[in-house]
């Protein structure tokens, strides 16, 4: 198996692209579905997010689509030859930009399309010719309808996050996208995991795939350091708080189960001087990049998000993830862990588990297989409050000039107890009937059903499809 990509005989301008990437070897997802993909074969690809799987199929695709390659400035000569779908906006975006990357020195041309931004810029794009087209589902239907795409001479199709794209309901749209491309044609699927419904979806749309595994799915990386806090939901904040300034993080994802509960935590700490941005469906296109961006760039602290949101976000290197929610699925957990921990770095999960979640928990257990340890917090006096950025001032103090045994130590830990055999108390009333309503949707403005956020298990929202429903569309093996 090649580890280097000079191994590849990639193109020169691929292989030039890519030793700009400053990338010295292949991940192994890379290694493995690099070579079949370049022999044209359907591929159906386990791998988590972060493992390099946008190189893994933009890099073989490019290279078989430069056969293609012209300078001409007909669009007629600049059809669609691959489309890439992804479930989000964000996923879709970055993917485009690492397509842009690897094929800048081509002249191969590639575009984005997705829902929240006008749609008149992506049709002058599209217009002009694109040999590569990413998008979300919903608006390239869009455009297929207003006749600005057509797909008649795609050769490859890629469904990337396919699981997450099946969970949002996006099954129906993936259906009708995948009838206007002709049968003769490459398909690659990579999902985080194979399910019963992707590989149904495999079934109905991949010929004979080569299957790609690279690491275990529903396992956590190995490098990061897992804890479980038993949490009341009135504490969940000032436990966040203290594993911070405990830990001197400098940078942490916080994953909450709904949009609702996103802005109003992010509103929170920052409130609580805690440098906060949030990422949610509720957003426009323009704020959640703008959050994304300051993030990225170390203007703020905190990123709060939900699942959808954040799902397969390329932000390297974030030290901490918090669940401050137990996910509502079992399997966003793993999603949520793989922000931290990446490329062999050391990170830290964290999930507030609070007396209402005994459930969500032993579906962890099960998908972890393993017991989950709860583990107890002590917690410390709070720095008084002041003005707004004085608890900031007082979290950064703490972190940087504080003992710095504090910044290493994990929390106090009095005792741990298998989940199973803890009793919950009984949660504390919210005092805040804001938090005790079930959630609504906005009406005529309403976001997408797709970005609504996890799925509630005992109140499911009314714009969250079943997976039932969603398995129940595949053709009839
Ligand atoms: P992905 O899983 O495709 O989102 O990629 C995650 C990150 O890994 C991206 O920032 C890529 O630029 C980076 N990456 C991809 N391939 C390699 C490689 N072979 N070596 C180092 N970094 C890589």
């Amino acid at each position: 198996m090649p580890s280097s990509f000079s191994n590849l005989s990639l193109a020169e301008p691929l292989a030039r692209a890519v030793a700009e990437m400053g990338y010295e070897s292949m991940t192994p997802i890379q290694a493995q579905a690099i070579p079949v993909v370049l022999t044209g074969k359907d591929v159906m690809g386990a791998a988590q997010t972060g493992t390099g799987k946008t190189a893994a199929f933009s890099l073989p695709l490019l290279q078989r689509l430069l056969k293609h390659e012209n300078a001409s400035t007909s669009p007629a000569r600049h059809p669609v030859r691959a489309l890439v779908l992804l479930p989000t906006r964000e996923l879709a975006d970055q993917v485009a930009q690492q397509v842009k990357l690897y094929s800048k020195y081509t002249n191969l041309r590639s575009a984005v399309v997705f829902g929240g931004m006008d749609m008149k810029p992506q049709t002058l794009e599209l217009k002009r010719g694109v040999e590569v087209l990413v998008a979300t589902p919903g608006r390239l239907l869009d455009h297929i309808e207003a006749k600005n795409a057509v797909l008649n001479q795609v050769e490859y199709v890629v469904l990337d996050e396919a699981d997450r794209m099946l969970d949002i309901g996006f099954l129906p749209d993936l259906q009708r996208i995948l009838s206007f491309l002709p049968k003769q044609r490459t398909t690659l699927l990579f999902s985080a995991t194979f399910s019963p419904e992707i590989k149904r979806l495999a079934n109905s749309y991949l010929n004979d795939p080569v299957t790609i595994e690279v690491a275990r799915p529903n396992e956590a990386a190995s490098t990061v350091e897992q804890h479980f806090y038993s949490v009341n939901d009135d504490d969940k904040r000032r436990a966040l708080r203290q594993i911070v300034r405990q830990r001197g993080l400098t940078q942490a994802f916080v994953f909450v189960n709904s949009k609702l509960g996103c802005a109003r935590l992010a509103r929170s700490l920052e409130h609580e001087g805690m440098k906060t941005t949030a990422l949610h469906g509720d957003k426009s296109q323009d704020e959640r990049l703008k959050a994304l961006e300051s993030f990225k760039k170390g203007e703020v602290d905190l990123l709060v998000a939900t699942d959808v949101a954040a799902r397969g976000l390329d932000i390297k290197d974030v030290p901490a993830v918090f669940n401050f929610d137990v996910p509502f699925n079992a399997e966003d957990y793993i999603h949520r862990v793989g922000r931290t921990g990446r490329a062999g770095a050391s990170g830290l999960a964290v999930t507030f588990v609070s007396s209402s979640d005994g459930r969500l928990v032993a579906d962890l257990e099960k998908l972890l297989k393993k017991k989950i340890e709860l583990e107890p917090i002590e917690y410390e006096e709070d720095k008084p409050r002041g003005r707004i950025n004085d608890g900031r001032r007082a979290w950064r103090e703490a972190g940087e000039l504080g003992d710095p045994r504090d910044a290493l130590d994990a929390p106090p830990v009095r005792e741990r107890m298998p989940v199973a055999q803890r009793e919950f108390r009984a949660a504390p009333r919210s005092q805040d009937p804001f938090f005790d309503q079930p959630y609504q949707a906005l009406s005529s403005d309403a976001p997408p059903a797709w970005e609504a956020g996890a799925r509630p298990t005992n109140r499911i929202s009314a714009n969250i499809k079943s997976k039932r429903k969603v398995a129940a569309l595949f053709k009839p093996e």
